[in-house]
């Protein structure tokens, strides 16, 4: 296993592999990595001969208050997992050689991301279809894996692949939790013990939603409704937003009539969290 913080290190790679007629997975992360990370490599390492796992903290995808400075990285451990799961090679670049200096495209979405996160995070999804973008052009996978955790983005992708004819595989990947059901995710480590206990009301009260549509209910605001009302209920939590969308077109819907996405985005204390489950998957 390799570390690479070179675009042109990446392609050399890549080329060798290609010579030899070998597939490339790639899995795109933003590091500090975990089991959900992992599940995500696991799965690539099995579908492809070769798998490149991307760390890279992306500036672009952050908004001014947020945590771009402060988020968690440790390249040593990442290195450690990344081998475990039997990647190949991790491509690791500084900003500067994702963004030098002049630096001015962009790929950006105008549906899809005006919902959800979207809202709340208005440069967010420019900076992911615009790094995801170049990382596809740098490593020319032939598949790309992504988590369900991080539902909108899964789906943002999907449509940017398909409107600009990217030949890719996108494969979404299903949420890894820890045990007491909280998703996984890198920003778990801002959580102080009592924000940890108070972050499960994320899985739980997406747990109350899930048993409301098993019993039969229909209606996304009487389900809203009730998983508002139990996230409120505890002190730490200030809700960001609690919504039932379309799965394709990432709109809410009134009548739970067609495949959904019910998703939560909740800070505990600082610390924004999301979650999630598609109603397919019930
Ligand atoms: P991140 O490093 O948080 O940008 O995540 C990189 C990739 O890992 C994204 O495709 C995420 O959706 C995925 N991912 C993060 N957490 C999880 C999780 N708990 N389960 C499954 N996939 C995840």
């Amino acid at each position: 296993m390799k570390i690479v913080k070179t675009v042109e290190e990446v392609r050399a790679q890549v080329r060798e592999w290609r010579a030899e007629g070998l597939s490339v997975g790639l899995v795109p992360t933003m590091g500090y990595l975990h089991e959900g990370h992992a599940s995500l490599i696991k799965t690539s390492v099995r579908d492809n001969d070769r798998t490149v796992v991307s760390v890279f903290v992306n500036p672009m995808q952050f908004g001014p208050a947020e945590d771009l400075e402060s988020y968690p990285r440790d390249i040593d451990r990442d290195a450690e997992l990344v081998q475990l799961c039997g990647g190949d090679l991790i491509f690791n670049p500084e900003p500067e050689e994702m963004y030098h200096d002049g630096f001015s495209s962009f790929v950006d979405m105008t549906v899809l991301t005006q919902e959800l996160c979207g809202l709340s995070r208005p440069v967010h999804f420019r900076g992911v279809c615009t790094v995801v973008t170049k990382l596809f052009n740098i490593v020319k996978p032939d598949k790309a894996y992504f988590g369900k955790k991080d539902a909108q983005q899964l789906a943002v992708i999907r449509h940017m692949v398909d409107d600009l004819n990217m030949d890719i595989a996108i494969v979404g990947c299903p949420i890894i939790r820890e045990d007491d059901g909280l998703a996984k995710s890198s920003r778990n480590t801002y959580l102080n013990a009592d924000e940890r206990k108070a972050a499960l009301v994320l899985s739980k009260s997406l747990a109350l939603g899930a048993g409301l549509i098993r019993n039969g209910e229909k209606s996304c605001d009487r389900i809203i409704d009730k998983m508002k009302e139990y996230i409120d209920k505890e002190p730490l939590a200030r809700i960001d937003y609690v919504k039932i969308v379309d799965c394709g077109t990432m709109q809410q819907i009134k009548e739970l009539d067609r495949p959904a996405l019910c998703a939560v985005a909740v800070f505990i204390g600082k610390t924004r969290l999301i979650d999630n489950f598609f109603t397919e998957d019930l």
